[in-house]
């Protein structure tokens, strides 16, 4: 389902080389109809093609509209050709260039024919530029370090600033950004913190062991210990892995003056300058906090993996990622957790899986309240907070986790005053292939309008972009087919489309077709417990072209089965490939290799055992 490519030709008509790279390009188009249209700039006569092409005195021709492309402004003969994207040109080449194109677009090794190439514009970037830096990285977390370190390796001379600003309750950290000190790491593994009690609870003892009575002696104090001291050897590690990597670490806050230069202000307050040729901005997010009376008495994600004490009885506010991971682990540690959820929980994500996760959730010990935000916070001096409901309904919690969303932080930094576009609602950078509105200065995850808010996204943004700047590439950033998991006690993984928006990116239900298996993965069929909620598959495909469109998992290590699939995924992998795959057994990522029963025949998804 690739996009059909508009390739345009110019030249006159007895020119050799024109005339020998159009009829490929020709032919190319009547084999590839759907993959290729050719557009025909053709001129009588040389005059009249170089008048096209150059205009009066070489200056005002159609060439011009290629401004600081030196390839294409140096281009004086015949054919030139460029691709049509999105309203803007990308210019291609000369008859051998097209050749090279048209080889490659055939090339069956080659299947980034007809990959899009990067929109970025010139931004004046010269090797004697002197600014004191090629590139000033702001934002030290998994996008700013990894572009940072790429860039470094190309050569460029790179400072990267990383400076935390405390939460509202004082929580800080380290070096590394939301992921390592404050997301995924801490939360994965008080995640399984969680999963190993509940193995412990309920699943040795059919395997032979004594069930310990783990639960009630859960030590908070312990894996919080245990925790932070793995973030802070992370910590370590990042700052010398830029030492080797030969980029300069400054643990200073930065803000634009103008856009080349920085205002950079240490730990003590001391205030200085820095100048660069290139930014890339990279601050991410930080959560959004409860708007409501004594809303100031809720804490976030910035703080309670930090938490010195057991957070005991909690709310967690919010029904998406966050707050139901946190909910997950609370309550797998043994905590009275409760989650309060204004609309539906898991917005954009497949409902029938959605539906499963709450229902698992709630046997497992969470309670929901549904349809309501908090109105008021009020805390009394034995430290409990009271909460009022907006229905009118109150209890008393000693934590209120807020996690409702989280806002770009680009507030303080300047970038409004220097003309980047950002968008008001969430202060998130508007981006073209991760360039801002001011050519020089770039942004790349959390803070970049419509970025998934994942730490592999940041990543790979950033190597890719530093590629881009120092390293000659113009392949863009793939947002497509990302696959993500949401860590909840029973893990989702998941790559491509819903079963809702396949609906609508297809047309009708009609179009599609949903495979479906509910199953009991092998390691959880000893226990009673287990069989409650079985574990569950779900693969949505097209029709028309037996397209893989969705994938869905629920069960164990749902990020290492979804993993690969992500690659088939990317490859645009057809139903009969993924079931022409032989499975590895027994596994329960075997399942999909083995998906007959479809939604449409009303049989049941249970599965029948290997
Ligand atoms: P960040 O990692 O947020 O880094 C930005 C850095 O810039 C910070 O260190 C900040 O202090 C610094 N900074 C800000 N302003 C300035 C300034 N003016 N000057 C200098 N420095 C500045 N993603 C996953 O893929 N998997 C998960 O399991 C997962 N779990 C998560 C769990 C939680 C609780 C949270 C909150 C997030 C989770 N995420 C997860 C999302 C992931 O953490 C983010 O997508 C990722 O960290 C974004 O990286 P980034 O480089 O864009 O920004
Ligand atoms: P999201 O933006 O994903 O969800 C916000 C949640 O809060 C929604 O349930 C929303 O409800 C609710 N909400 C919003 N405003 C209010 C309010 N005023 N009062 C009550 N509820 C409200 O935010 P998260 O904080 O969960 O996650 C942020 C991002 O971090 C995610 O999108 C994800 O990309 C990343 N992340 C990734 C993880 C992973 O990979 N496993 C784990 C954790 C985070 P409603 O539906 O009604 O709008």
């Amino acid at each position: 389902m690739s996009k059909q490519i508009v390739f345009h030709i110019g030249g006159w008509s007895s020119c050799g080389f024109y005339n020998k790279a159009y009829n490929v390009l020709a032919s190319l188009s009547v084999l590839f109809p759907s993959r290729l249209r050719v557009v025909n700039h053709v001129y009588g006569s040389r005059d009249e093609y170089r008048s096209w092409l150059l205009g009066e005195d070489e200056t005002d021709g159609f060439r011009d509209t290629f401004l600081g492309i030196s390839k294409a402004n140096k281009q004086t003969s015949s054919p030139f050709s460029w691709i049509e994207d999105s309203g803007s040109n990308n210019f291609v080449g000369g008859c051998d260039d097209t050749l090279d194109w048209c080889k490659s677009f055939v090339s069956p090794s080659a299947s980034d024919a007809g990959k899009e190439k990067s929109k970025m514009k010139p931004d004046d970037f010269s090797e004697g530029h002197g600014y004191d830096y090629d590139l000033v990285v702001i934002g030290g977390g998994s996008g700013g370090l990894a572009a940072s370190k790429e860039a470094a390796k190309f050569g460029a001379k790179v400072a990267v600033l990383d400076f935390v600003k405390p939460s509202p309750a004082g929580s800080t950290w380290g070096l590394g950004g939301t992921c390592v000190n404050v997301g995924c790491i801490p939360k994965k593994l008080m995640h399984n913190a969680a999963l190993i009690g509940e193995i412990l609870t309920n699943d040795v003892q059919p395997y032979g062991f004594n069930a310990p009575e783990q639960t009630e002696g859960h030590q908070w104090e312990k894996m919080r210990e245990s925790v932070q001291n793995h973030i802070r050897g992370l910590n370590f590690n990042y700052r010398v892995t830029l030492r080797e990597k030969n980029v300069t670490y400054l643990n200073k806050l930065g803000k634009f003056i103008n856009p080349h230069t920085l205002e950079v202000t240490d730990k003590k307050g001391k205030v200085s300058q820095l100048t660069a040729s290139r930014f890339v901005v990279a601050t991410g997010g930080r959560p959004t906090t409860l708007d409501c009376e004594g809303g100031e008495h809720a804490i976030t994600s910035d703080d309670i993996f930090s938490l010195e004490q057991s957070p005991g009885k909690t709310l967690c506010v919010g029904a998406s990622y966050i707050s139901l991971e946190c909910a997950g682990f609370l309550a797998g540690l043994g905590l009275d957790t409760t989650v309060a959820v204004r609309s539906i929980l898991l917005r954009g994500f497949d409902r029938e899986i959605a539906d499963k996760i709450g229902a698992h959730m709630e046997d497992h010990g969470v309670k929901f309240k549904n349809g309501v935000v908090p109105s008021k916070l009020k805390k009394a001096s034995d430290g409990k907070i009271t909460v009022t409901f907006s229905d009118g309904s109150s209890d008393v919690y000693d934590t209120v986790l807020t996690a409702i969303g989280r806002r770009a932080d680009t507030e303080k930094l300047g970038v409004d005053a220097v003309g980047v576009k950002t968008n008001p609602k969430n202060g998130k950078i508007i981006c073209t292939d991760e360039q801002t509105s001011v050519n020089n200065i770039y942004a790349i995850g959390d803070v970049m309008e419509g970025c998934p808010e994942l730490t592999p996204v940041a990543i790979q943004a950033g190597k890719m972009l530093a590629r881009r700047l120092f390293d000659g590439s113009d392949e863009p950033m793939d947002y497509q087919n990302i696959c993500t998991t949401v860590f909840t006690p029973l893990e989702y993984g998941v790559v491509g489309l819903s079963e809702e928006d396949a609906k609508q990116v297809i047309g009708c239900g009609s179009k599609i077709e949903v495979y479906h298996s509910n199953f009991t993965p092998l390691e959880w069929s000893l226990s009673e417990h287990r069989q409650k909620h079985p574990a569950f598959c779900k693969v949505i495909v097209c029709k028309e072209d037996d397209k893989v469109l969705g994938m869905h998992y629920l069960g164990p290590h749902a990020g290492e089965v979804t993993q690969g699939f992500g690659v088939a995924m990317k490859k645009g992998m057809t139903y009969n490939e993924l079931t022409n795959t032989v499975g590895i057994h027994p596994t329960s990522a075997e399942t999909f290799t083995d998906l007959t029963v479809t939604k449409s025949s009303g049989e049941s998804a249970d599965s029948k055992g290997c």
